[in-house]
């Protein structure tokens, strides 16, 4: 489980400081896949950061498990991250890409590693794309490798922010579908961030509105579209039309 217990996050001087995360509490079950919803600006990014150690918060407590976090970074919190921008290394192959992690976290020998990144990308039908490197990919199939890599290090959460916006719209539609079928097979609790309102609809267990920073509402994606908790909500939430 991953708790949020008032988590403030300011940048800048206390008199002019931009408040990007405003007091947010949360408790999100083992295995759920949560998806964070909100306007530009309006702290998802952020809150992903400080759950993954990259940022610190600046009041308030998060939990991994039972397991106060607020002092550990990154590594230690056992979280994988995929970004929009997949974050690869170009000059290395994919199975370097995939491996790189592994090897700097674990000492596991290099056959290991060699049979779980085969593994990886295997689930992710790219085994075939080991060799390559990112600039030899499509956008897609990049993607696959920043999923990968994200599953070889077998982490208790996945932070996923954005991770589809690079792509076109069939390939979002294929790419949601496999994300979630990841997940289910693999039960890792998720944290998923888009400002696309069919994936908040269609992946996730639970929707958290955000809205400068602060918790509009948290509940299923039909909670939240038949039962807005505000206006914010139902404006954000429901449909256009
Ligand atoms: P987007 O949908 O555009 O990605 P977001 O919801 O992810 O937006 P954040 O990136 O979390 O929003 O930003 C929340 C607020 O915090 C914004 O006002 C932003 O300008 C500010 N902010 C974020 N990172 C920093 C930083 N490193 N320094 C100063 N201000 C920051
Ligand atoms: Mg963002």
């Amino acid at each position: 489980s991953i708790t949020l217990d008032d988590v403030t996050k300011r940048f800048g001087e206390s008199g002019d400081a931009v408040v990007a995360v405003d007091d947010v509490s949360l408790d999100i079950e083992d295995g759920e896949f949560v998806v964070f919803v909100g306007p530009s600006g309006s702290g998802k990014s952020t809150l992903m950061r400080i759950v993954a150690g990259l940022e610190t918060q600046s009041e308030g407590d998060v939990f991994i498990g039972d397991a106060l976090v607020n002092q550990l970074g990154p590594r230690a919190r056992d979280v994988a991250m995929v970004f929009q921008n997949y974050a690869l290394y170009p000059n290395m192959t994919v199975e370097e890409n995939m491996s790189f992690g592994l090897k700097m976290s674990t000492d596991l020998s290099e056959a290991e590693i060699e049979a779980q990144v085969t593994e990886a990308a295997e689930m992710m039908g790219i085994g075939n794309l080991l060799d390559n490197t990112p600039g030899e990919l499509s956008g897609g199939q990049q993607q696959r490798v920043a999923l990968g890599r994200a599953i070889v290090r077998d982490p208790n959460v996945f932070l996923m922010d954005e991770p589809l916006s690079n792509l076109d719209a069939k390939l979002r539609t294929t790419m949601r579908t496999e994300i979630n079928r990841l997940q289910n097979d693999l039960g890792v609790t998720t944290l998923y961030v888009t400002h696309d309102q069919t994936e908040a609809m269609t992946m996730g267990d639970r929707l958290v509105v955000l809205n400068y920073g602060e918790l509009q509402q948290v509940g299923t994606p039909l909670e939240c579209f038949y039962r807005p908790a505000n206006r914010f909500v139902a404006g954000f939430i429901g449909s256009p039309s």
